[in-house]
């Protein structure tokens, strides 16, 4: 991993001629998407890119195609300097950061990525319809635009991330796509951009949640058989009565199918809100 200085991009075609030089150098090219306001949950996935990749670029771009029309894209934290800081520390050689004009000249008529409805008429993708379309659209090109061997994304969003591998299978894509684990802060709580809205009481009462999935976890291997609604029974049982359940459910992870009882390579999902404050989290058993 080298970088004297991390380089800051606005616009794609500067971007791409800087990747095409790394590209000339043979360099090995591991990128990381977010939306930026990074917290360790990104620090993880940046760690392991600079520790894999040649050369790592991060893009911080809040993508309005995957907010609904009464979502908090308006309000999502931006905070660029911090967000440079963290890319400095690890070195990353290029920090991607476009303005939704740059990525998106005609909007209105834009073509998309439209993932299998067996994959997104599910856990968000109920709640969020279209969601997915604008992720697979924006993550293909970033991947278009930035060429990467290598790219790396969280567990945390675990739909997102078999649907990111699903397209890259299915429409040829050269990229290696690396699933990271899930990082929590001291109390299991998993870190999320979006924890920035909720005040330490909530937060406090939003550790019922990885509460209630460790839960599941270790009745399954103390040796209990569970179905979703016993696990959806001891969830209820755990969440703080101010949080509403959006979703609990589960799914053999290698297909993204339902599952009746939890076992090896169960996927256990939950969504619910908080003050108004939507967060997500899972466990993989
Ligand atoms: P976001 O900025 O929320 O779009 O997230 C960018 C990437 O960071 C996605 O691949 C997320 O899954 C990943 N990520 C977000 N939070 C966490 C976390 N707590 N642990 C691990 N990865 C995370």
């Amino acid at each position: 991993m080298y970088a004297n200085s991390t380089k800051l991009f606005e616009n794609k075609l500067e971007l791409n001629q800087f990747i095409k030089d790394l590209k000339n150098e043979n360099k090995i090219i591991g990128f990381v998407p977010t939306m930026g306001a990074l917290h360790e949950g990104h620090e993880s996935l940046i760690k392991r890119a600079t520790e894999e990749c040649d050369a790592v670029i991060v893009s911080l771009f809040v993508n309005p195609t995957q907010f609904g029309p009464n979502e908090d894209f308006e309000k999502y934290p931006r905070q660029l300097e911090q967000d440079m800081e963290m890319c400095k520390k690890y070195g990353v050689v290029a920090v991607f950061s476009p303005k939704p004009d740059e990525m998106y000249s005609d909007r209105a008529n834009l073509t998309m990525v439209v993932p299998d409805d067996f994959y997104k008429n599910k856990m968000c993708g109920i709640s969020r319809k279209g969601h997915f379309d604008g992720v697979a659209t924006v993550v293909l090109k970033l991947f278009n635009i930035v060429q990467p061997d290598c790219a790396y994304f969280g567990m945390k969003d675990a739909q997102q991330l078999f649907i990111i591998k699903k397209m890259v299978k299915d429409l040829d894509v050269q990229v290696n796509v690396i699933g990271c684990p899930i990082v929590r802060d001291e109390k299991g709580l998993a870190l999320s951009s979006r924890n920035a809205y909720l005040s330490d009481a909530a937060k406090e009462k939003a550790l019922t949640i990885s509460k209630s999935l460790h839960l599941i976890k270790s009745e399954y291997i103390n040796g209990n058989i569970l179905d979703v609604h016993k696990a959806k029974e001891l969830v209820n049982q755990t969440l703080d009565e101010d949080i509403e359940l959006e979703y609990l459910e589960m799914y053999d992870y290698d297909l993204l199918s339902p599952v009746e009882f939890v076992g090896a390579n169960t996927l256990i999902a939950f969504a619910g809100k908080i003050n108004g404050v939507r967060l997500i989290d899972n466990i993989l058993i």
